[in-house]
């Protein structure tokens, strides 16, 4: 059985393989050439087959926390959105903002194209290095924020890969407080 941990009404965090989620879309962690890579990104390239690629190829790559949105051809979900997150290079390279800018532009496409359920990775948490923990504060912090304010998405998942990372976010519900 999924493990799942409502965050707040609208969100919730799950540990499982985000190319498996039947939703309208999910975000893949790219890299700013949009032509695939490991991690997320080459799990996501693999289930959705050779199209996905193809259609990558003609968006001109991705700049550090812009998002594009793609179809998701052999995946289960609708919509891909390709984000490309910032490399942790210490903090003072505006990677917390360029992180924060990932999940805005991702959110910004759902409401562009009536997007009702999306659902998220830990974006640059990978080989990218950034510290979990701060990064599942800016996801859940800049998440919240957005659906205050817009009609769509209407439900945000955040998917762990690991047992620990969902642990991550079912700490951050707390500190954060929100029950919005
Ligand atoms: P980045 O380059 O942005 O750090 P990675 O793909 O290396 O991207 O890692 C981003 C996050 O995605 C990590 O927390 C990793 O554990 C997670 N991840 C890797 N594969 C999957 C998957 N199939 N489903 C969900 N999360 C995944």
């Amino acid at each position: 059985m999924r493990v799942m941990t409502l965050i707040s009404k609208k969100i919730e965090a799950v540990q499982g393989d985000i190319t498996t989620l039947e939703i309208d879309a999910i975000v893949n962690a790219a890299n700013t050439s949009l032509l695939g890579g490991g991690g997320v990104d080459g799990a996501i390239h693999r289930a959705a087959g050779p199209e996905l690629l193809r259609e990558c190829r003609t968006l001109g790559g991705c700049p550090t926390g812009e998002a594009k949105i793609t179809k998701a051809y052999k995946l289960p979900s609708r919509y891909v959105v390709h984000t490309a997150g910032p490399v942790w290079r210490g903090g003072k390279k505006e990677e917390d903002t360029l992180l924060k800018n990932c999940y805005l532009n991702s959110l910004s496409l759902c409401q562009q194209n009536k997007i009702k359920t999306i659902a998220f990775p830990g974006i640059s948490t990978g080989v990218y290095r950034f510290p979990k923990e701060r990064a599942a504060q800016i996801a859940v912090t800049t998440v919240s924020g957005f659906l205050k304010n817009n009609t769509f998405p209407k439900k945000v998942i955040f998917v762990c890969f690991s047992d620990q990372d969902l642990l991550i976010y079912q700490k951050t519900r707390n500190y954060s407080g929100n029950h919005g």
